[in-house]
């Protein structure tokens, strides 16, 4: 399966991660890889990120300097990254004939807002790739970075080397933007957790934006985003082997749509409880208000209904806000008339996602029946139409994965797949009701 038919010439955009691009000989290995499809005739624009773990280190670096550094200096730093990576592969491919030339991300016309270390792009200015591009040079960009409307070097987040290429591609109309890793795609689970999972042939956005968001690594949540608001094709697939990957465009009506085709799940959360607060109007709203103004990133929120006229109120936060998260609801205790907060920290969320879900009841069941007859309790659950994600202990979430990749035999090729629009499931007693 291909996103392009090769009859014709095309525009690729590659995004090379630090993985691929680890060491010299990796450098000169996508060299080769970038060389060959451009003699074939394609166009490529190449963005790529710092070598191996450099961003970590130099962040290491940093803090070993500083104990609070300022964020247009930590731009400045890390953005040197990919700066590397991009002159080494220009070298590479100078060496094998290839016309390429590096560019900065503002260079490379990404204007961004000015704040550090997470900008957003704004504006992206093609006309220099552009111009590259009809002189059949291959444009090395960094990725990761732009410069602000202040005309400062700014950064993107982590894993933000994804969204400068989605951004070009989508500026560039390529006809695909191909990332690179160190996996031959997505998988229907974590491989290091479930060993027979498989890689998954295609995906809709909306089911690549649940499976990031809920702990699949691959890509990064907002270029996602980004990519489906633009409309491009993503293929996310291995610069070791080079085979196919896994294909992300929008659904198509016409194909099979998987019930469920994923499973993840997520470590990074921790749950805070308010509880005995009263049930009326305003105080949910004062709450997550407060939280919002500190710039805790609240996730699921569970609300129970009340029976005394007191009701208890959950929700999940990344681990890195907690300690935020916390100090603001014993600031609120009193005020809310709530009578204690409790947090915990060794929770984990599982989560199945299909997007063939939204026709087909019965997921839920499975999934809660599948935990409770191994005993695992669900603390927490939340839906959306293509997703349902529980809440559990953190030592039971890999039993938890395991489990429901076998109970909705995602280990066997296509057996779960049916079709998306007959709406009947027939007598296959593959498919979990
Ligand atoms: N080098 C940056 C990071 O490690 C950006 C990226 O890899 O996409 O987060
Ligand atoms: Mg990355």
């Amino acid at each position: 399966m291909s996103v392009v038919a090769s009859s014709r010439m095309v525009l690729r955009v590659q995004k090379f991660g630090g993985t691929s691009l680890a060491d010299a000989e990796r450098v000169r290995a996508v060299a080769d890889h970038v060389a060959r499809v451009h003699r074939s005739g394609d166009d490529v624009v190449v963005v790529v990120s710092a070598m191996g773990k450099t961003t970590d280190e130099l962040l290491r670096l940093a803090y070993e300097v500083s104990s609070a550094p300022p964020p247009r200096e930590l731009d400045m730093l890390v953005s040197g990254g990919e700066r590397t990576s991009m002159a080494l592969l220009c070298m590479a491919l100078a060496d094998r004939g290839v016309d390429a030339v590096s560019l900065t991300g503002s260079q490379a016309g990404i204007i961004t807002d000015t704040v550090h270390t997470r900008a957003r792009i704004i504006e992206v200015r093609g006309d220099r790739l552009r111009s590259a591009l009809e002189q059949r040079r291959v444009p090395v960009v960094a990725g990761f970075q732009g410069v602000s409307v202040d005309r400062d070097v700014t950064t993107l987040g982590r894993g933000g080397s994804d969204a400068t290429a989605v951004a070009l591609a989508a500026v560039l109309h390529a006809d695909v933007c191909e990332i690179f890793t160190d996996v031959s795609g997505v998988f229907s689970a974590d491989p290091d957790v479930v060993p027979e999972a498989r890689r998954i042939d295609r995906l809709s956005y909306e089911e690549m934006l649940e499976i990031a968001a809920t702990g699949g690594r691959v890509l990064m949540l907002r270029s996602v985003e980004f990519a489906r608001n633009y409309r491009v094709p993503l293929e996310v697939r291995s610069s070791f082997t080079w085979e196919p990957g896994t294909i992300v465009t929008e659904e198509d009506p016409s194909m099979e749509q998987a019930v469920v085709t994923a499973v993840t799940h997520d470590t990074s959360e921790a749950k805070v409880t308010v509880s005995g607060v009263p049930d009326k109007p305003g105080i949910a709203a004062r709450l997550f208000r407060a939280l919002a103004d500190e710039a805790v990133n609240v996730d699921m929120i569970v609300q129970n209904t009340s029976i005394h006229g007191t009701t208890d109120i959950s929700f999940t936060v990344p681990k890195a806000d907690l300690s935020t998260a916390v100090s603001v609801c014993e600031r609120l205790r009193g005020e809310l008339g709530a009578s204690e907060v409790h947090s915990d920290d060794t929770v984990a969320r599982v989560s199945v996602v299909g997007a063939g879900m939204k026709s087909h009841p019965g997921v839920t069941a499975t999934m809660f029946e599948t935990l409770a007859s191994e005993g695992i309790n669900i603390d927490m659950i939340s839906t959306s139409t293509i997703r349902i994600s529980c809440i559990v202990r953190e030592h039971e979430v890999e039993r938890a994965v395991r489990l429901l990749h076998r109970a909705f035999q995602l280990e066997v090729p296509g057996e779960h797949r049916h079709p998306g629009r007959t709406g009947s499931l027939g007598s296959s007693p593959t498919i979990p009701r």
